[in-house]
């Protein structure tokens, strides 16, 4: 395991990771949180996000307890015994107020970009050669229903992701993972659509419903598309065969999140399918 924590600190191989202090944070949780909440930092790199974290001209106040970088390298801003200032107004379940309730996760990302003649452009007019195409589950964050351009999420940076959830879980008990857009929607976009949650919790949880052995088959004769997001407007990964076995995750309307199996009935990949061409 490459990650580890010790005394609220992750550390990373054996070496604690690199710290970069927030200016500001509101002090130790009262009790420790189990929930996470994802975001995306809207910024160049992980390290101008956490020099942000300790600007004096942060004037939100803003700050997370870690950020992942797009080539997986993390800084810790804020320690895990102390709430971070990365929810603002947000409300989930019966809480509300999530930085005294929930560690904040920050990944580098652009989130949201806007269309040129030439291709999809950061805010801050970085071209993102392929773009993630889709709609945000609130609606998008400048209106309309078509699909707009998204930075993806490097393996690398999901891959550091998971494992430090994981390690998250292991010490802290984090039960529950949700974006700033499910705590604040229509405020936030973050993580956003070329976020992979489900895949997130699959990988962090497993199948926590105990339903694990109920597979179902792709039927059609013609194959399946497997897609990004759950609707015939988000991309196809690829074309499932039929007789594909597959793991449900869970349901948006007709639309299934599935874990997509091989022959020794190993996880080979996930995304979305139309559940009324699965065998019941
Ligand atoms: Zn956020």
């Amino acid at each position: 395991m490459a990650f580890s924590i010790r005394n609220h600190h992750l550390w990373r191989d054996g070496r604690s990771v690199e710290a970069v202090k927030a200016r500001y944070d509101s002090g130790p949780f009262a009790r420790t949180p189990k929930i996470l909440v994802v975001h995306f930092t809207g910024g160049s790199s992980g390290r101008s996000s956490a020099e942000w974290f300790r600007a004096p001209d942060n004037t939100a106040k803003s700050s997370a307890h870690l950020v992942i970088d797009r080539d997986g390298s993390v800084i810790q801003c804020v320690d895990f015994d102390t709430a971070a200032n990365h929810a603002g107004r947000s409300s989930w379940r019966d809480l509300s107020g999530l930085n005294q309730h929930a560690f904040g996760i920050e990944l580098a990302n652009w989130g949201d970009l806007y269309p040129y003649a030439d291709g999809w452009y950061s805010e801050a007019g970085v071209r993102i050669a392929n773009p993630f195409m889709g709609v945000h589950k609130n609606g998008n964050p400048h209106g309309g229903a078509q699909p707009i351009g998204w930075e993806p999420y490097p393996e690398i940076q999901f891959a550091a992701l998971v494992e430090i959830v994981q390690r998250l879980v292991a010490t802290y008990g984090i039960d529950e993972i949700v974006g700033h857009d499910d705590v604040a929607p229509t405020r936030k976009w973050d993580p956003g659509p070329a976020f992979n949650m489900a895949r997130l919790r699959y990988e962090v949880f497993g199948d926590r419903a105990g339903d694990g052995d109920v597979t179902r088959t792709v039927m059609p004769v013609s194959g399946l598309n497997l897609r990004r997001g759950p609707g015939t407007a988000f991309d196809t990964i690829r074309l499932l065969p039929q007789g594909t076995v597959v793991r449900p995750l869970e349901q948006n309307g007709l639309w299934l999140s599935v874990s997509v199996l091989d022959a020794a009935g190993e996880p080979v990949d996930t995304g979305w399918v139309h559940g009324a061409y699965l065998s019941p």
